[in-house]
C-alpha cells in the first residue's frame, strides 16, 4: 500500500489546526487503497501551537510532528519537513485551510498517472489587497523574464510531491531559500490541478509587504544575476554618452570658448552618476550578502523535539 505524507508548516496556527486535523482525516479516510500520515512543522510559534499538535497526536498516531528550535520561516521548515518525510509522496499544505484538502485526490490521481510534481494553481487568490495582487504579479513577470525559468504566478507551495523530487529538493541546501524556484530549478514530469484559494481561517497572515519584499529580493538573487548584468550595462551606456559628451564640450570650448557657467548640469550629473553608483554597490552587495550566508555553511535548522508519524 503506497503511503503519503502530508506536511504542514505552521506558525501560531492554534486555531487551525483542529480544523486541518478534521477535515484531513475526512479526505484521507476516504481515499481507499492508500495509507497517510501528517507531519507537522512547529515554526517556533509563541502560542499554544504545539500543544494543540500534541493532544492530536496523542488521539491519533499517524500525526507526528517535528518542533524547531526557533522561528526558521517557512521555507526552513518545509526543508526540516521535506528531511523527516517517509511517504512515497508528500503534499505540502498551509495550516489556514487556504489550501482546500479536497483537492488532494485529484493531486494523488494525477500522481498515480505518472506526474511526479502537482502543483495546485489558484483560480482565485481569496480575500487579498489589489495592491498586493498585483505586485505580486508584476514581481512574477520580472522574475520569468530574468530567470529564464517558468516560475508560474498564482502557484503558491500547494503541492504534491514524488519521492524522486523530495530526494531531489533535499539536495539542495542553501540557506537563503526560495523553494518555489527550488521546484521549478529541479524539474521532473509537472502536473497541474486547479483550486479556489479561500480566505484564511483564523489568525491573520504573517507575511507582510516587508516580508514579501525580502522574499522577492531573495527569488531574484537566488536564481539570476541579471541585476548584475543590468548594472554593467548601465556603466557601459553611461560611459559612452559621457564620451559623446565630452567630444561636444571640447569641440564647443575650443570653438566658442566656454564662460563658467553649468552648474545645475554637474549637479545633476553627479547626483545621477551618484545614485547609479550606490545602486551598483548595493546590488553586489546584495550577492555578497548571500555568499557571506552560504559560506557560514550552518545548518537550514534545528529541531528541538520530533515526534514521526506511523
Ligand atoms: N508559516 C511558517 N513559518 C513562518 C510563517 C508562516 O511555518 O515564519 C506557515 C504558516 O503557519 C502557514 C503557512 O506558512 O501554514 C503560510 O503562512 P501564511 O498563511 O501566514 O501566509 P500567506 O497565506 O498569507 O501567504
Ligand atoms: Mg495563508
Amino acid at each position: 500500500m503506497k503511503k503519503i505524507s502530508i506536511i504542514i508548516p505552521c506558525y501560531n496556527e492554534q486555531d487551525n489546526i483542529g480544523t486541518l486535523y478534521d477535515a484531513l482525516s475526512k479526505i484521507m479516510d476516504g481515499n481507499d487503497g492508500y495509507s497517510w500520515n501528517v507531519l507537522l512543522i512547529n515554526d517556533g510559534s509563541i502560542d499554544n501551537t504545539l500543544h494543540e499538535i500534541k493532544r492530536i497526536r496523542n488521539k491519533d498516531k499517524r500525526i507526528g510532528y517535528i518542533d524547531l528550535s526557533r522561528n526558521f520561516g517557512k521555507e526552513n521548515a518545509m526543508l526540516a519537513g521535506f528531511d523527516n518525510v517517509s511517504g512515497d509522496c508528500a503534499i505540502i499544505m498551509d495550516a489556514d485551510m487556504q489550501h482546500p484538502p479536497h483537492v488532494i485526490p485529484e493531486m494523488i490521481k494525477l500522481w498515480e498517472e505518472g506526474f511526479d510534481d502537482v502543483y495546485a494553481e489558484r483560480e482565485s487568490r481569496g480575500k487579498e489587497s489589489f495592491m498586493r495582487k498585483h505586485l505580486s504579479l508584476l514581481y512574477y513577470k520580472i522574475l520569468e523574464k530574468t530567470a529564464r525559468m517558468d516560475v508560474l504566478p498564482n502557484v503558491g507551495d500547494f503541492r504534491l510531491l514524488d519521492r524522486k523530487c523530495i530526494e531531489s529538493v533535499k539536495k539542495l541546501r542553501e540557506t537563503q531559500r526560495y523553494t518555489k524556484g527550488l521546484f521549478c530549478w529541479i524539474g521532473f514530469r509537472k502536473g497541474k490541478v486547479t483550486f479556489r484559494q479561500g480566505d484564511r481561517n483564523e489568525g491573520k497572515s504573517s507575511f507582510s509587504y516587508f516580508k514579501l519584499f525580502n522574499l522577492a529580493i531573495e527569488g531574484i538573487t537566488s536564481y539570476t544575476t541579471a541585476p548584475l548584468r543590468i548594472s554593467t550595462i548601465m556603466g557601459i551606456l553611461v560611459s559612452f554618452l559621457t564620451i559623446i559628451y565630452m567630444f561636444y564640450v571640447f569641440i564647443k570650448t575650443i570653438l566658442i570658448g566656454e564662460p563658467v557657467q553649468g552648474f545645475p548640469t554637474i549637479i545633476i550629473i553627479v547626483l545621477f552618476l551618484g545614485g547609479i553608483q550606490l545602486l551598483s554597490l548595493g546590488i553586489i552587495g546584495e550577492y555578497l550578502g548571500r555568499v557571506f550566508y552560504e559560506t557560514k555553511n550552518r545548518p537550514v535548522y534545528l529541531i528541538a523535539e520530533k515526534e514521526c508519524p506511523e
